[in-house]
């Protein structure tokens, strides 16, 4: 594998239209002609100046990034790797649909935090321009300066469609003065995260902040398996979290060389990452942020 220093930033470099490719498909991956997921098609697209850009987001998929890499060199003469997995999430300026789906928006990159866990610890907060979007990738968009966040919201109310805060809206960081800014805008999901019992406290006090919003825009991502807790606790802190209005949505923490969690660990993440598993049928509604236009 070529050592990181080798690795160029993934960025359209010259005039013609680049090919990306992903390693594997998440509801976030574009849909467009000159995006493909995996090996080249048969009937392969532009020419062989046309750039390739393969993009990766998991370090556990860059085996099988350098892979597709040689693959896709047979046939086009500029094939560049890069992506979170490679430089931490640093990115650059975000282009709308270029390495996520037409929709999905990033105004922000990196956070003020430095959670052990996560990638973003080693960026700095950076805010950028703001492109227009519907679905928010911010990792914590809420971090960001009043003015940014105003500007983003700005931005949110004139696009005419459920928006959708998936990167993750920070409870430690949600103040009053946020909630007519949601209130301005139609929500279709709001995601928090709670990781850690000593987070609940915090949670609390966003579902104040958050009363009257209905629970099925409410979401929030639940890591286990991170440290402290055992599979029973951990299970009692997805609970609390279900119990202050929030759905929770349940993952396994993955560090760079895969996990295998035993069984104990992979039932609660099963029960708590299918709304099906622990709500009432007439409770569950699954909203499509690319499909759902506003709401009146
Ligand atoms: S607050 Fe969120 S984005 Fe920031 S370091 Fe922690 S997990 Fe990462």
């Amino acid at each position: 594998m070529k050592p990181a220093t080798q690795l160029v930033r993934i960025e359209q470099q010259s005039q013609c239209a680049p090919i990306r490719v992903f390693v594997a498909r998440t509801q976030w991956t574009p849909d467009d002609a000159m995006a493909f997921v995996g090996h080249p098609p048969l009937i392969r697209p532009g020419t062989p100046d046309t750039p390739v850009l393969i993009s990766v987001t998991f370090t556990w998929h860059k085996r099988r990034a350098e892979l597709l890499r040689q693959e896709w060199a047979d046939h086009y003469k500029s094939v560049s790797i890069g992506g979170p997995a490679y430089d931490g999430g640093r990115g650059g300026e975000f282009t709308p649909g270029l390495f996520l789906k037409t929709g999905c928006t990033i105004t922000s990159r990196g956070c003020i935090k430095e959670c052990g866990w996560c990638v973003e610890r080693n960026n700095p907060l950076q805010e950028l321009s703001i492109k227009p979007g519907w679905i928010i990738q911010d990792s914590n968009l809420l971090a960001c300066s009043e003015k940014h966040i105003r500007a983003v919201f700005e931005m949110l109310r004139e696009q005419k469609r459920n928006i959708f805060f998936n990167g993750g809206l920070d409870k430690h960081f949600l103040k009053e003065w946020h909630r007519p800014l949601f209130d301005s805008i139609p929500i279709g999901e709001l995601w928090f995260a709670c990781d850690r019992a000593v987070d609940l406290p915090w949670l609390e006090r966003a579902a104040k902040i958050l009363d009257g919003i209905p629970l099925r825009k409410r979401r929030c991502y639940t890591m286990i398996g991170y440290d402290e807790e055992t599979p029973l606790e951990a299970e009692k802190r997805i609970e609390r979290v279900f119990e202050l209005g929030f759905m929770p949505f349940c993952q396994l923490y993955q560090p760079d060389e895969t996990k295998v969690y035993p069984d104990e660990w992979r039932k609660v993440r099963r029960k708590w990452s299918r709304p099906a598993a622990y709500m009432s049928a007439g409770e569950i509604v699954n909203q499509n942020p690319h499909q759902v236009a506003m709401q009146f």
